[in-house]
């Protein structure tokens, strides 16, 4: 009698095409393809071989394709600016896009907006090739957030709106916050596609009792913390003005820091404050698009690419529609590999398979999630982006994909999305919602809500209806 372990009953294969699998050693496979059992991966081999054996199984035939695991989008912003997306002037003010646009939309955004907004933004993050985002921490209606992610089918992690200012949208005292945050934490569970974090809007937009409260519930609820900090120079002076010290360095005192944080954006970073993050094993998710798109200083300030050389935990993200726009990974992939090398006036230290890590394994490491998405490996969860290498960015084919993926490829040549083995994505549209149907459902409910905060869609240059 032979000792075998039990067969698993594969029932999907997706047969390549290359397989870029983002693995320790970063392997490649050639002519390969991938078995998936109950939505995980359990064999990757020559496609031939997988043909012959499970033959008779649901299929994803993609000789062409170039397969990736699914890319990890670890800040964005699910609400508020999706049904305004891009309207907001990229020549505001700093903070008028904040208080005269994001605040009053937020304000009056219902139940249904949320859930619209989220479904829309799973839609675009899903045809790019990003199958998982984590929600940035400005939802106040986080369940039908969460019931939208399901319908598409997106893996994401969903936090719920956190400050503890007096007079603004969704502000409550400490302790109700953080109880609001048990209570979406408790709502969710933890063992799906879509489960909760804790989110913070950050900034100086918070109490020291408020982030102690919870960093100690994240800890706690072994779940992760994320909030917004120094994209700009307006947090370091706020915080040496009240507590005489850079913000990270204040954190820090506070003992809020570690491996359960983390931090969206840390672009105005002291030597002493990069020091900090690399020593408490801090979190950070990068949005190359909005610093730029804002004005923010990445350019000249930015130290992500230091930081990721450094062992820190670096995804990327793409905030909002109205900062970065589009929900697409590569893109930020694309700039963050560009930026590090003009920043540093040296193309040598960081490019685009140190971007593309971000993109992926990274994020997911970022995320607390590297277990389980991120790579294609054995064990882990099937998320999988094929990009057609037949459309116009891939041909011919260069002699290094992860070139290719960053400086040519876009989600443009997005063909098939599969979450945990499921097809969400087919031919470059989303099959698990129908956009033609939510469009102008969109459009109506962006009039609704711009009407209902009193704003009006500026446009800089003349129009004609005709
Ligand atoms: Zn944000």
């Amino acid at each position: 009698m032979t000792d075998l372990a039990p067969t698993p009953r594969v029932d999907r294969l997706v047969l390549g095409g290359e397989i870029v699998t983002m693995d320790p050693e970063r392997t490649v496979h050639r002519s390969a393809g991938i078995a998936v059992a109950g939505g995980a991966i359990v064999e990757i081999a020559a496609s031939a071989d997988l043909r012959r054996r499970y033959g008779d199984v649901a299929t994803l035939d993609v000789p062409h394709g170039v397969i990736i695991p699914g890319l990890v989008d670890t800040h964005q912003h699910l609400t508020g600016d999706r049904l305004i997306r891009s309207s907001i002037p990229d020549d505001a003010p700093p903070g008028s896009a904040i208080f005269d646009w994001v605040l009053p939309v937020h304000a009056v955004h219902t139940a249904d907006d949320d859930g619209l907004s989220a479904t829309l933004a799973g839609i675009e993050a899903l045809t790019n090739g990003v199958t998982t985002v984590a929600e940035a921490g400005t939802v106040a209606h986080p369940f039908a957030v969460a019931d939208a992610l399901r319908g598409v089918g997106i893996r994401g992690l969903v936090g719920r709106w956190g400050w503890d200012l007096d007079d603004a949208p969704f502000a409550a005292p400490a302790d109700v916050v953080l109880d609001r945050q048990r209570e979406l934490v408790a709502g969710l569970g933890d063992h799906g596609r879509v489960r909760p974090w804790l989110t913070l809007v950050g900034h100086d937009l918070m109490t020291d009792d408020l982030l102690v409260g919870a960093s100690a519930l994240a800890r706690e609820l072994g779940v992760r913390l994320s909030f917004h900090i120094s994209p700009t120079t307006s947090d370091p002076d706020q915080y040496l003005a009240r507590t005489g010290r850079r913000p990270l360095v204040h954190f820090d005192g506070l003992g809020v820091l570690g491996d359960h944080v983390v931090l969206a954006h840390a672009v105005h970073l002291d030597d002493t404050e990069a020091d900090v993050v690399v020593d408490r094993d801090v979190a950070v998710a990068y949005c190359p698009a909005a610093y730029l798109r804002l004005g923010q200083g990445v350019s000249r300030f930015g130290r992500h690419a230091e930081l990721h050389r450094r062992g820190v935990r670096v995804g990327l993200g793409c905030d909002t529609e109205n900062a970065g726009d589009a929900i697409d990974v590569l893109l930020a992939a694309r700039l963050a590999a560009g930026l590090a090398k003009d920043a540093a006036l040296d193309p040598t230290a960081f490019g685009a398979h140190e971007a593309l890590e971000m993109a992926t394994i990274g994020g997911a490491a970022a995320l607390g999630m590297a277990d389980e998405i991120g790579s294609i490996e054995v064990g882990k969860r099937a998320d999988l982006v094929v990009h057609d290498a037949r459309t116009p960015s891939w041909t011919p084919r260069g002699a290094d994909v992860a070139l290719e993926l960053v400086w040519a490829a876009d989600g443009r040549s997005v063909q098939h999305v599969v979450v945990d083995g499921e097809i969400v994505v087919r031919d470059g549209v989303c099959v698990t919602a129908d956009l033609d149907d939510i469009g102008p459902a969109a459009t109506a409910a962006g009039a609704a809500l711009r009407a209902r905060a009193g704003i009006d869609a500026p446009h800089r240059w003349p129009r004609h209806d005709h």
